[in-house]
Parts: C-alpha cells; sequence; structure tokens
C-alpha cells in the first residue's frame, strides 16, 4: 500500500545520500560542507585505516575491532554496515541527535545498507540516491581514480547494478553530471 502523499511530504532534516561506487557522493558530500556550513556533515567511525591527507574527526574516526564493537554493543551508531566485503563503517547517533535537535540539517553519505537501515529507524528521513550521468560514465570514474584492480572493480560494479536497481526506494534522484548543482539540489532539500 503507498504512503498518504502528506505523509511522503513530511521528510525530517536527515538527510542521507547514498549511491553506486565511484559515483561521487564523498566529493558531493564536501561540496555541500564547504559550501552549506549550516548543514552538519555526519563524520562516520570505520575500521579502514586513514589514507595519506585524511584526517582524524574530520574525515573518519579510525577505530579498531575492539572500539567499533563496543561502539555497537553500547547502541552508539544509528546504524552500521561492512562496506565492499572489508571494513566497517557507522554513524555515531549523539552529534546527529544534538545536531536536529537544534534545528539544523544533518547529512549522512554512506553505503545503501546503511540507508535502509536509517529509514528502518528514522522513516521520515530523506532519503536521496545519486546516479551517475550513464553506466559508462560510472565504469570511466572508477576505471579513472585507479583505486581498484581489475577483480575488485568487476566486484563493485556488479553491486553498483544492483545498487542502481534500488533507485526507487529513494525520496529523490540526483544525477551528477556536475557536482556544483547536484549539491545546491541536495542542499535545497534541506528546510
Ligand atoms: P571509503 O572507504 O571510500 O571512504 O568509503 C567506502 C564506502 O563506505 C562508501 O560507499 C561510503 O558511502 C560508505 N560509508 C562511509 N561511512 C559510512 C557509514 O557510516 N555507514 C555506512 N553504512 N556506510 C558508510
Amino acid at each position: 500500500r503507498l504512503p498518504e502523499p502528506r505523509a511522503r511530504e513530511a521528510r525530517s532534516r536527515l538527510i542521507v545520500l547514498a549511491g553506486p561506487t565511484a559515483v561521487g557522493k564523498g566529493t558531493v558530500a564536501a561540496h555541500i560542507k564547504d559550501h552549506h556550513p549550516e548543514i552538519l556533515l555526519s563524520v562516520s567511525a570505520t575500521t579502514r585505516p586513514p589514507r595519506p591527507g585524511e584526517v582524524e574527526g574530520e574525515h573518519y574516526f579510525f577505530v579498531d575491532d575492539a572500539e567499533f564493537d563496543r561502539l555497537v554493543a553500547d547502541g552508539e551508531l544509528l546504524e552500521y554496515a561492512t562496506v565492499h566485503n572489508a571494513f566497517r563503517y557507522g554513524t555515531p547517533r549523539r552529534p546527529i541527535d544534538a545536531a536536529l535537535a537544534e534545528g539544523r540539517t544533518v547529512l549522512l553519505e554512506i553505503d545503501l545498507q546503511g540507508a535502509r537501515q536509517v529509514r528502518a529507524a528514522a522513516p521520515d528521513a530523506t532519503l536521496v540516491f545519486l546516479l551517475p550521468p550513464t553506466w559508462d560514465e560510472l565504469v570511466n570514474r572508477l576505471i579513472g581514480r585507479g583505486t581498484e584492480g581489475e577483480e575488485e572493480r568487476a566486484r563493485r560494479l556488479k553491486t553498483a547494478r544492483v545498487e542502481l536497481a534500488s533507485q526507487g526506494e529513494f525520496d529523490y534522484r540526483v544525477v551528477n553530471d556536475d557536482v556544483a548543482r547536484a549539491a545546491s539540489e541536495i542542499a535545497r532539500l534541506a528546510r
């Protein structure tokens, strides 16, 4: 049964940005952070080691497996998932609750599994799916960034196909053909 139109409109200030591998979620989220300081970009905890240039507490909270287990056990994560069969990522609950209580908009840049968990935990969250302009463009971006080998790329593209088929679960779809435009489209959802 479809939800009532009014219920669909009554979305909260919690915005979830998801989308397939290499679509540019991180770049769009960073653009929103730089141009819309009123919006809080949530900082996730992860068991992945930092990449060169990544700053603790800014890009991620880098934790070991034991600490991640503790965050889960203590209910400190709004959602969490193992991404690309490798490391665990989760959204700390407290900064989000505090910002929402102040009337701020909060943006989560997470994977599809996480987006589904947020939907279950906070049904009025605004779910945004970021799309590549074309499938070929997605393939080219993945190859172009050169961070994965052939086998891992093939695996991620297979996942991307499945994820693209789930875009109907989302409240909004935004095409990332231009980072600034996509970012302002998403920022506008913050009322
Ligand atoms: P990366 O390791 O490249 O920074 O991120 C890998 C993937 O993990 C991206 O798809 C990103 O959206 C996702 N991710 C980052 N933080 C979280 C989180 O807190 N929860 C979930 N479910 N996924 C996350």
